[in-house]
């Protein structure tokens, strides 16, 4: 041990003395062998965990940037707030994941990324599934948290068809009323009313394959709704559970792992109701941290599965060790 660290050390010394030692150094520094042109590109990112004897497949649709202000409180806070967690002051960079749950008897997919709604960053849930070895085809439900473009507008094609076509589309029936009601849309600001396309477009695709249900409903055996209402009317989270193991996927609760986690009182400004996804938040982050349920997220960073604890007066975050089956 003594030995190589004086090697290497002594490579280094040497090597710092600008060609002093050539004649010493290849015995020390191996030839490369790796050349090879950059990818230039990122690689598809999808990851797997057991749950029982469920199997979660957390893919990774892109990012979204989107500005500080979005965030309902003092903006040298937030800022504090960001750079304490390492992120930049701006703009905040916001994964967005889903996640495929294949019970054994179905795979259900929850949530299903922007598709290129959200720009170039996102809209790799297609690659996602073929890296994973699934056809859109294969996939039997589809559960959606809320009606927004980052979540919905996934299981549409540009032609407006179903990216799933033997897919049911599940949406709680408190945001399918909102999100697909001209008469919310009309009562919006004009600059908005775009965020009522994703349902629209959804609901016209699915047609009969969507299914509304009510929050807290049982969808199939293993994954239940759980009443999450505040970032929208129809918010749903979805408990998943086989056996004895649980996972719940949190869909929107949160958006800010530097902000949220110390300061979950920090709503953003496209939370439907701020007062009831404040409160959504902290009874849920509460929940978790005491019973240890493991939390999938949106928009955490990928695969954006992990544990919650209390620290001081907010939340910290453990993300879930890998796994190697
Ligand atoms: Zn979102």
């Amino acid at each position: 041990m003594n030995r190589s660290i004086n090697a290497s050390r002594r490579g280094f010394v040497f090597a710092g003395a600008a060609g002093a030692s050539l004649t010493i150094l290849p015995a020390l520094v191996p030839a490369a062998f790796g050349k090879a042109p950059l990818a230039g590109s990122q690689a598809i990112s999808v990851h797997r965990m057991k749950l029982g004897s469920f199997e979660i497949t957390a893919m990774l649709d892109g990012y979204i940037d989107i500005p500080p202000a979005v965030l309902q409180a003092d903006q040298e806070l937030v800022k504090t707030l960001l750079l304490a967690g390492g992120w930049p002051a701006a703009p905040m960079r916001l994964p967005v994941n889903t996640f495929l749950v294949n019970t054994g008897d179905k795979l259900v997919l929850l949530d299903a990324g922007g598709a290129k709604l959200l720009g170039p960053t996102a809209g790799r849930l297609p690659q996602c599934l073929a890296a994973a070895g699934v056809t859109a085809e294969q996939i039997d439900e589809v559960y959606i948290t809320h009606c927004h473009g980052d979540h919905l507008h996934g299981t549409v094609t540009p032609e407006g068809g179903r990216m799933f076509p033997n897919a049911i589309l599940r949406i709680a029936k408190a945001d399918l009323d909102y999100w697909g009601s001209a008469a919310e849309e009309a009562k919006a600001p004009e600059n908005q009313r775009g965020r009522w396309m994703p349902a629209k477009r959804a609901i016209a695709a699915y047609g009969a394959n969507l299914k509304a249900f009510n929050l807290g409903e049982e969808l199939t055996p293993g994954i239940k709704s759980v009443d999450a209402a505040g970032h929208t009317p129809g918010h749903s989270c979805y408990m998943v559970q086989s056996g004895a193991a649980r996972l719940l996927a949190i869909g929107d609760t949160m958006h800010v792992a530097p902000v949220q986690f110390p300061r979950p009182e920090i709503t953003v400004a496209f939370d439907w109701d701020q007062a009831k996804a404040r409160a959504t938040r902290k009874s849920i982050f509460d929940t978790v941290a005491a019973d240890g349920t493991p939390i999938a997220a949106v928009h955490l960073p990928f695969p954006g599965i992990g544990r919650l604890r209390k620290s001081g007066d907010g939340f910290a975050f453990d993300p879930a060790p890998w796994q190697l089956f």
